[in-house]
């Protein structure tokens, strides 16, 4: 199978508790539940790339135990090309523990595991797969020397490369802008690579233009029940949502992703594949957990 899009990046278990409110430090609160769902980055936007319509393959790893195990079987099972999932024994799958509190509000603590070993040299023996696809797409759950190899390789061999810099961890170096094509952060992101404030369009319209400015050429700046904001060097547009209550806003970022991808893939025009992106996203948002929550194409309006 050629893959259209390849992901290189993140699998996690997530491990949430639902607490009255954040413990303090030496505290032990009774939470009100418990449960597991597969999550990570990387293997959220290949889900929805998958669940909206194209086919992907994702390079990564896991540890070797079992949620490891469970989350390949889940990609599998998603028609994921999983050739490149590998598993490094003796060390610990990746995990996000998240509290939820009564408010809705989160905090998260990751532990990279198994992410780290994502290494430049794993992604080099994979090559055949960024030879064969249309689309790259990367986000900053791996180490920074595989993210850069991977939009450097996705440059060279002339694929669309897709960088979504979440999480949010400081300035990109400067020569990755002109390696990527569409450049993906949400506001917070969008904020902190620019030092602008970001809450509405007009804020990330000047922030896009900041970014292009350091050399991207196209950014997408996800602004929650705001939409998206669009720009390049000839043209900027907004494209507003129809908001939804949000139940669970965790991997709306990520589906928009992959249903943007999946619309280029499909080669939907620009605005089609945002659309695409957005109305996959607002029903994500709409249902629990990360991949449970990312819907399929037959779920969506024509
Ligand atoms: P997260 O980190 O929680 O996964 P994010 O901050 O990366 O999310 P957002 O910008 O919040 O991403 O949302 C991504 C996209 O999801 C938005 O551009 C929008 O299209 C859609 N979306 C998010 N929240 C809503 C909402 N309340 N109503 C409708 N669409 C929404």
């Amino acid at each position: 199978m050629h893959a259209k899009v390849v992901v290189v990046g993140s699998l996690n278990m997530d491990l949430i508790v639902r607490t009255p409110r954040f413990p303090v430090g030496g505290e032990t609160l009774a939470g009100h539940g418990f449960a597991t769902a597969p999550g990570g980055k990387g293997a959220n936007q290949a889900v929805a790339a998958a669940r909206l319509g194209t086919t992907v393959a994702m390079v990564g790893c896991v540890g070797g135990d079992a949620h490891g195990a469970e989350l390949r079987a889940g990609l599998l099972a998603e028609g994921i090309d999983c050739s490149a999932v590998a598993k490094v024994p003796g060390v610990a799958t990746g995990i996000a523990t998240i509290l939820v509190d009564d408010a809705g509000q989160n905090a998260i603590v990751i532990a990279a595991g198994g992410n780290a070993e994502m290494t430049a040299e794993r992604l080099a023996d994979h090559d055949a797969l960024l030879q064969a696809a249309d689309i790259v797409i990367a986000q900053l759950e791996v180490p920074m020397a595989t993210v850069e190899a991977t939009l450097v390789r996705g440059h060279e061999l002339g694929r669309t490369v897709i960088l979504n810099p979440a999480p949010a961890v400081g300035p990109l170096p400067a020569h990755w802008y002109g390696l990527v094509d569409y450049l993906i952060p949400n506001e917070s992101e969008a904020a902190l690579l620019t030092g602008l404030p970001v809450d509405s369009p007009e804020t990330a319209l000047q922030a896009a233009q900041r970014l292009l400015e350091a050399g991207a050429r196209r950014v997408l700046v996800t602004l929650g029940s705001q939409g998206v904001l669009y720009a390049d060097g000839e043209r900027h547009m907004h494209l507003p949502v129809e908001p939804v209550v949000a139940v669970d806003t965790t991997a709306a970022g990520d589906t928009f992703v992959g249903g943007f991808a999946a619309g280029l893939a499909e080669g939907l025009p620009l605005e089609a594949a945002i659309r695409l992106g957005q109305q996959a996203a607002a029903l994500a948002v709409t249902r629990p957990g990360a991949q449970p929550s990312i819907p399929h194409r037959h779920e969506l309006p024509a």
